[in-house]
């Protein structure tokens, strides 16, 4: 990771060399929509307030922590004088010019403007007679890297394109075959393209404002969506009917109305019953049955919520991470039971993904294997080798997951006085390639009768979906 954002640094440097180096002028005018100001340099910095001011954000200076707050509708750039790393949007990026101090508070070099003020803005600086414009969009050819990564899952497979920062993408089924994503006014750059590995994806070759990818023959796109938070270019591939005419075939962006949605995923279904108990209760039924009413309590506390299931209907393990990628979703949370051959053991137990192919214990690698198992998989060859290599989805999200997973844990235990068997961490196919915080909650012991018993109470139900809820709750009010 800092690799890539080294990488892209020093490719922004290239670029903007010419702005580096440049002496100012005593007087320098910016203009933007209709309006202008005129400013005086101090040693080669632009102050930056009246840009704020300009553009119509803030700049607000915090005495206690001795930075300046710089905002624009809903982006906050973070800056302080002699420090070389800045916070845009909540992310960290150092700088080769650290901002100085200056008569009107801050001033910055005029790339930094540009790359670290104005870019996320959505503004780049045009130079004018006397000065420059500040203009909507990113500069013309500016670098972005761009980080390809393949799942092949039995019967689709999902492409990630990670990117070093936002920016605008459309992705478009080609006439003749494979798919073309835009990227108007950049420059992709592809790190490390052999590491894609995929039976249907042949190739992702970069162009100036485009990436041409190369698909197996019948392969063609069935959705895509441009996510942020990481910035992320997400697709779904799969067979496509032929079509008579050599007109594009129309794959849209999923359509989300209103917030992003927490996922709640019901473990099993259809014909993959999951852990039976003694009594005949299943894990498919008991984990809807919850998933209902977690649902319930989630959406009077005010939260969107999609279930990957509401009814019998079974799903592949993978395509229930795909569809909460797909929604754009705050949360996934997939809700199991659990099952061990030593009759004894009980509890809850709350789960998130294993980087390496190790469990936290070898009760967690038990609970992993057996849940990996589940009817329709689907991860081609199963190997944990191709999840590691998935897992990069998860990985940048995974101190999320993990607190997480204490929040609701913790209530669990709390609530419930349920025997803390704590938050694992497990290879767990369902997590995999998740984008957002994700969590696998097992919420007792089929195989222990005075818990099965218990599970089957509609308190007991209801008890679990409430301190699920609150953990939930928890995560996202400490977010
Ligand atoms: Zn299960």
């Amino acid at each position: 990771m800092r690799k890539t954002v080294l990488i892209a640094l020093v490719a922004i440097l290239l670029v903007t060399t010419g702005l580096q180096a440049q002496t100012l002028p005593p007087r320098l005018e910016f203009r933007h929509q209709g309006l202008k100001i005129e400013t005086t340099p101090v040693r080669n910095h632009v102050e930056v307030s009246p840009i704020m001011t300009l553009l119509g954000g803030e700049a607000a200076f915090s005495a206690s922590a001795g930075v300046w707050a710089l905002s624009l509708g809903e982006h906050l750039v973070q800056v302080a004088p002699d420090r070389r790393l800045v916070l845009v949007n909540g992310k960290l990026a150092e700088v080769q010019d650290a901002p100085i101090s200056s008569p009107g508070g801050i001033a910055v070099r005029l790339s930094f403007l540009d790359d670290f003020i104005l870019a996320p803005f959505g503004f780049h600086l045009e130079p004018i007679v006397g000065g420059y414009s500040i203009v909507p969009g990113v500069s013309s050819g500016k670098p972005i890297t761009i980080r390809p990564a393949a799942a092949d899952f039995s019967a689709t497979t999902t492409l990630v394109l990670s990117l070093d920062r936002a920016v605008e993408a459309t992705v478009e089924a080609r006439p003749g075959g494979g798919v073309v994503v835009l990227l108007p006014r950049s420059a992709p750059r592809i790190e490390s393209p052999n590491r894609l590995r995929s039976r249907r994806v042949r190739s992702v070759v970069a162009a100036p404002g485009r990436l041409e990818i190369d698909l197996s023959p019948t392969i063609g796109l069935i959705s895509w969506n441009v996510l942020t938070g990481p910035d992320r270019v997400v697709m779904e591939l799969g067979t496509v009917p032929p079509t008579p005419t050599p007109a594009p075939i129309i794959a849209r962006p999923v359509e989300r109305s209103g917030p992003r949605p927490i996922v709640i995923d019901p473990g099993h279904g259809g014909d993959d019953t999951g852990a039976v108990g003694a009594s005949g209760l299943s894990e498919k039924e008991l984990t809807l049955v919850i998933a209902r009413r977690l649902a319930q309590a989630l959406r009077s506390a005010g939260y969107p919520v999609r279930l990957t299931r509401d009814g019998d209907a079974g799903r592949a393990l993978t395509d229930r991470a795909a569809l909460a990628n797909r929604l754009d979703a705050r949360l996934f949370v997939s809700l199991h039971a659990n099952a061990s051959t030593v009759a004894s053991v009980h509890g809850a137990e709350t789960y998130y993904m294993s980087l390496d192919d190790r469990a936290s214990d070898e009760a967690a690698q038990f609970t992993a294997d057996l849940e990996n198992r589940a009817g329709g998989a689907g991860l081609q060859g199963g190997s944990t080798l191709d999840l590691i290599l998935w897992d990069m989805a998860q990985s940048e999200v995974l101190n999320e997951s993990a607190r997480l997973a204490l929040r609701v844990q913790a209530r669990l235990n709390a609530l419930l006085g349920l025997k803390d068997r704590g938050v694992k961490q497990a290879p767990f196919v369902v997590l995999t390639g998740a984008t957002m915080p994700a969590v696998l909650v097992e919420v007792g012991f089929l195989s222990n009768s005075e818990e099965l018993e218990q599970l089957a109470s509609p308190t007991h139900q209801q008890g679990l979906a409430d301190a699920i809820a609150l953990g939930i709750g928890d995560f996202l009010v400490g977010q």
